[in-house]
């Protein structure tokens, strides 16, 4: 291990800045293939930020892009809907933001959005393979699963993803609509329900757990298996030196043969200074955690697709998450759409209006256009990405783990 005080040596290790599930899972996957690795953390712990009290899923089947020809609809019926899961600040999303939603636009194309969900479905459906095998390793907390169950309020926006499930079936996406009348059948709880669903669709294949205790298990891991994760150690630059890379941190400066950008919406100011323009928009999102579960620990897991919100089990808690604000880099909570998401938690399960939140948790999503993450080499000798995987970190993190290892040993060039 190189002494950070003094004049850095050549090293073989590889560094990876940012210690949520995406570093972390990096971590590992490299430590796996015998590699050193060092891991900064700007935070005292780690999974502090969009890792910290995500929505828990893991979507196999129904994660897919979030701009798709279906959403165009959805922003007329949601100026009219005081529960729109969208808020856009346009002074504070600035320039960047701009023109990240002028790129979006390009992916609202039915083709395009199939490529990129095609794309993106290849990842989803090997990432959440390889988190069953690595559940093992570090007794991961993955719950058993009965799938997640998407709820439609509407008919009209039930056939219309149905229409759309049909257009996505040849990808491999594996769903099964459910009738109005079976849901209960599907999640019991749902019998005391406000609102009268006008139908389902069930994608058996998903699954869900906690992302932060799945972060401090592998910090675990990688820890016991020889690799430095270094804590409270924000990365201040990135440095070419030679045939190697290092980074400034305020204990010192470290080296190393190769180094990952798995540093979330942070990711942009980092890259930025080596010539690196990422186009990552954050995109706020919010969650709720209750102390109480209506919903069994195996689940399903539920989603209002109409408000895009999730209710996920979670360990005897209740986990509710949605809402889409550009907002620029601005992490705050805002009271208003925490009483959003406990409106649409009480009309699924009338019990909760009365139940205090443990845990009330903003981040910033880091979205690219067409929904898929940054991975891979850079114009940048030796510095690699792990990053933008928006609304799908959790989902994503084991299969673009692996993805990147293969391109840092040269298995391939593009991942
Ligand atoms: C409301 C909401 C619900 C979600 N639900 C789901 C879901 O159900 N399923 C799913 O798959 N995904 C979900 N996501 C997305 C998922 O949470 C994120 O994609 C994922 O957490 C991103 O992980 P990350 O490691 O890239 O980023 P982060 O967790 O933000 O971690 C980045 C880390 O880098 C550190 N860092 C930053 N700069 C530096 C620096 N200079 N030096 C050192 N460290 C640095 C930060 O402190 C932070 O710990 C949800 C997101 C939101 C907002």
């Amino acid at each position: 291990m190189p002494d950070p005080s003094s004049t850095p040596g050549p090293d073989d290790a590889i560094l990876v800045v940012g210690g949520g599930i995406v570093g972390l899972t990096q971590a590992y996957m490299l430590c796996r293939r015998g590699h050193r690795v060092h891991l900064f953390e700007s935070g005292a712990g780690f999974a502090g930020r969009a890792s910290h009290a995500n929505g828990g899923h893991l979507s196999t089947d129904s994660g897919a892009p979030w701009v798709s020809p279906s959403i165009l609809p959805e922003l007329v019926h949601w100026l009219f809907d005081s529960h729109r899961p969208l808020s856009v600040k346009p002074m504070a999303m600035g320039w960047a933001g701009w023109s990240w939603l002028l790129s979006a636009s390009r992916h609202l194309r039915l083709d395009r959005y199939l490529v990129s969900h095609s794309r993106l479905h290849a990842l989803t459906e090997s990432s959440v393979a390889l988190w069953q095998r690595i559940e093992s390793e570090i007794a991961s907390p993955l719950a058993p699963g009965r799938g997640v169950l998407y709820l439609y309020r509407s008919a009209h926006e039930w056939d219309e993803a149905r229409g759309m499930l049909e257009r996505e079936r040849p990808i491999g996406i594996q769903a099964v609509p459910v009738a109005a009348g079976e849901l209960a059948s599907f999640a019991p709880a749902l019998a005391t329900a406000k609102v009268r669903p006008a139908g389902g669709i069930w994608y058996p294949r998903d699954r869900f757990g906690d992302c932060r205790e799945a972060a401090g298990r592998l910090a675990g891991w990688i820890e016991s298996h020889g690799a430095c994760l270094h804590r409270d150690t924000p990365v201040m630059a990135i440095e070419q030196a030679g045939g190697s890379i290092r980074v400034r941190t305020r204990h010192g400066l470290w080296i190393g043969q190769a180094l990952v950008i798995a540093a979330g919406v942070d990711s942009v100011r980092l890259a930025r200074p080596l010539g690196i323009r990422l186009a990552l928009c954050p995109v706020k999102g919010y969650t709720r955690t209750y102390p109480i579960s209506p919903l069994p620990s195996t689940g399903p897991a539920l989603a209002d697709h109409s408000r895009k919100v999730v209710l996920t089990p979670l360990g005897g808690t209740l986990r509710v998450a949605g809402m889409a604000e550009f907002a620029g880099f601005d992490d705050r909570l805002e009271p208003r759409y925490l009483t959003r998401l406990h409106e649409t938690a009480s009309d699924w399960f009338p019990e909760l209006a009365t139940v205090q939140s443990t845990l009330d948790w903003a981040c910033l999503r880091a979205m690219t256009a067409d929904g898929l993450p940054l991975l891979g080499p850079t114009r940048v000798p030796r510095v690699f990405l792990n990053t933008g995987h928006g609304p799908l970190g959790w989902t994503l993190a084991a299969a673009t783990a692996e993805r990147v290892a293969d391109a840092i040993e040269g298995r391939n060039e593009a991942p």
